[in-house]
């Protein structure tokens, strides 16, 4: 992605251009916790050094997408039982009735993107907008989290998978109860199985908070590497796009923990850009 496309994303997310061109690039060193739940090694966001010049890959070209949606990255994996799983997955998730939810949604929002994918983004529950059209962050708040993943490289469409804790919504938009949390999650360790990310970005404090079992504030769960299930995924946790809508100066916060994820998933994974051109 050349630098003016990436700023024009960053200007419609009313992130202000402030990268120093002239400083060189740094590649920010992972600190990665040990455990599920152990207690992380802080790197305090503003102190990360990250790419100063980001290196972005452009998402995959539409002709290229079904192969990356079929191909399963597991050595002798089927293509066909990854797709059958998925199906059964959403079936499941689409005719539940674990919780109260299944009583006042218009339908389950499963999640959207492709069936394997590196990158995984998980919200806290779908909202108005989500429940009427079955697919997570189609209203305000995901207009705004599209644009701040594009800065980076990635696309619903291609390269990322979107999806919620909960896959009903809280009437009102309340809070998850503990228990609709603990009906819901099964289902999400079974979406994260079949994609298998390299790295999970949780977009608010209650996102996080359930996914990592913590009361910890969002502020300090920022700018670390945690953990998240049997497969130990990688996760980052960053603002939730609503909040960034009503409070627009962290978004520059934001733009910083983007960065952090694309330095964490560049190390991960040995690759410069996210769709894995490799350095
Ligand atoms: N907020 C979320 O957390 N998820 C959605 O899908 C929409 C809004």
């Amino acid at each position: 992605m050349d630098a003016s496309r990436r700023n024009q994303y960053l200007a419609s997310i009313g992130v202000d251009v402030w990268v120093r061109r002239s400083m060189p690039e740094v590649v920010a060193p992972v600190v990665i916790e040990p455990a599920v739940h152990a207690p992380a090694v802080e790197v305090p966001v503003g102190e990360a050094p990250v790419a100063l010049e980001p290196l972005v890959a452009e998402p995959i070209a539409a002709d290229d997408r079904s192969a990356a949606e079929e191909i399963p990255r597991s050595a002798g994996g089927a293509t066909r039982d990854v797709a059958d799983r998925w199906q059964a997955l959403r079936t499941e998730i689409l005719s539940c009735t674990r919780c109260g939810l299944h009583q006042t949604r218009t339908q389950g929002v499963v999640g959207v993107g492709p069936q394997r994918t590196d990158w995984m983004v998980i919200g806290e529950a779908p909202g108005a907008e989500e429940d009427r059209r079955g697919e997570p962050f189609v209203g305000r708040a995901g207009h705004l989290l599209d644009a701040m993943l594009r800065a980076i490289g990635l696309d619903r469409g291609t390269n990322v998978y979107i999806a919620n804790v909960l896959k009903s919504r809280p009437p009102n938009n309340r809070d998850p109860k503990p228990e609709e949390v603990a009906a819901c999650l099964p289902y999400l360790v079974r979406q994260i199985a079949l994609l298998q990310p390299r790295l999970m970005l949780a977009v608010g404090r209650i996102a996080a908070q359930n996914l990592l079992g913590t009361d910890l504030s969002l502020g300090r769960l920022r700018g670390k590497v945690h953990h998240f299930g049997e497969l130990n995924t990688p996760l980052i946790v960053t603002y939730h796009p609503a909040y960034l809508l009503r409070t627009p100066a962290d978004k520059r916060k934001a733009w910083e923990d983007l960065k952090f994820a694309r330095s964490v998933f560049r190390q991960l994974t040995g690759r410069v850009g996210i769709d894995g051109n490799l350095s």
